[in-house]
């Protein structure tokens, strides 16, 4: 089997989807692998480094030809689009499910798409694929660091000839993966933590991790299925953010991560509870995006500070700005995932597997997920929701 690894080409996208580790070991299970020249050099892997490992290094115009898989971060480019073939494989984190019809584009060209970011997660043997679950990792480590970087005050109680600094007092909101890294990382820098989640299941992670763990009086328990929250009401958003605002006032550094799955991400930090923290306060919003985030008026990839200065980071992509440690990661996901799906040197798709039926999205020049006939039907998808 020959895989190609693409140069990713989004704006500011800086990982890679194998590393030389992972070259090595394809190579070592009889693959042949090629990747594009400079496919490395955002996470600071060379040509010479992917060589090393038995990869071959090639054009652009070169790398699908020949390929059986195209191995990407994100979803390719138009010049890698417009040279696949029927029978070619693409896996990467195509996130399908936010534009159904990116999947029927897919299935015409009659390629065989692999969608990582739809791995069921809860299969024991599909961990080592999670890249979900990788890069969320990376990312809440990162909004901590970021945190931490962009306040003005100690983390740590310090006490010190020149007087004595209270600890940061960091409140999480949402407390999946990214949350509870954001929560260990804030802790081992000697924050006070607390956290919120509406899946009241994660208290005794957050207070396993030593944060102190929020319960809202006015928002019973939103656990939606397969671990997942589920929406609120918009009675109960509304009841959720009044109470909230009193807990961000008594913060100094807000990290927020909530996210349902198929929707935009829910506002939990309105405009009227950044105005009441105090100046020289933090807020990253894990959640930015175009259509909106966690914290009112957040921009991906924009900080700004407010009039009675809070500091808003609006977060966009942050594995990509550990571009190492996120493409060693995911290389990790992607190298699993494909041994996992080879039969006898080639890759073999299986719909009666439960894992494969979960990430493959297009075979044989049809869509085959069943979510993406959801979403496509569905009219509160993240196209169509409001907050
Ligand atoms: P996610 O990114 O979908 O959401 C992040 C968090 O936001 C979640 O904890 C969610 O409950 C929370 N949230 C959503 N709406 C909220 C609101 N209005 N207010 C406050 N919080 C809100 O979640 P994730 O990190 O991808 O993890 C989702 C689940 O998957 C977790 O239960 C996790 O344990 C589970 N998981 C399981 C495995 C496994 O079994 N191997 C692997 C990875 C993740």
């Amino acid at each position: 089997m020959k895989v190609a690894v693409v140069k990713e080409t989004a704006p500011g996208e800086r990982r890679v989807a194998l590393v030389p580790e992972a070259v090595a070991k394809l190579r070592a299970a009889g693959h042949e692998v090629v990747v594009e020249t400079g496919a490395g050099d955002g996470a600071w892997l060379s040509d010479g480094a992917f060589t090393e490992a038995g990869a071959g290094i090639v054009a652009g115009d070169e790398l699908a030809a020949g390929a059986d898989v195209i191995v990407t971060v994100g979803r390719p480019g138009e010049p890698v689009m417009g040279g696949l073939r029927s029978g070619q494989v693409l896996l990467g984190m195509l996130a399908p499910l936010t534009e159904p019809d990116y999947a029927q584009r897919l299935a015409e060209t009659g390629v065989t798409a692999v969608s990582l970011d739809l791995i069921p997660r809860t299969l024991p043997r599909a961990q080592a694929m999670d890249a979900l679950s990788s890069q969320a990792n990376i990312a809440g480590y990162k909004a901590a660091v970021m945190a931490a970087d962009s306040f003005g005050r100690f983390f740590p109680l310090l006490i010190t000839a020149a007087g004595t600094a209270r600890p940061a007092r960091v409140l999480i909101l949402g407390t999946g993966v990214a949350g509870l890294q954001a929560i260990g990382t804030t802790r081992r820098l000697g924050a006070v933590v607390s956290a919120y989640d509406v899946r009241p299941e994660t208290k005794t992670e957050v207070q396993s991790l030593g944060a102190s763990f929020i319960e809202l009086t006015s928002v019973g328990p939103a656990s939606g299925e397969g671990g997942y929250a589920r929406a609120l009401t918009e009675e109960e958003r509304q009841a959720q953010q009044d109470e909230l605002a009193g807990h961000i006032a008594r913060h100094d550094v807000v990290i927020t991560t909530a996210q349902v799955p198929g929707r935009r991400p829910p506002l939990l930090v309105t405009g009227d509870a950044l105005k009441s923290m105090t100046a020289g306060s933090v807020v990253v919003d894990m959640g930015a995006s175009a259509l909106g985030g966690n914290v009112e008026g957040s921009q991906p990839g924009e900080t700004t500070v407010t009039e009675n200065g809070v500091t808003v980071i609006g977060a966009s992509n942050l594995p990509s700005r550990m571009p190492a440690a996120a493409s060693s990661m995911y290389a990790r996901n992607v190298s699993a995932l494909l041994l996992y799906m080879v039969k006898d040197g080639a890759l073999a798709v299986d719909l009666s597997d439960e894992l494969q039926r979960g990430v493959v999205i297009t075979y044989e020049g049809r869509v085959v997920h069943p979510a993406l006939a959801e979403a496509a039907g569905g009219t509160d998808h993240v196209d169509g929701a409001a907050h």
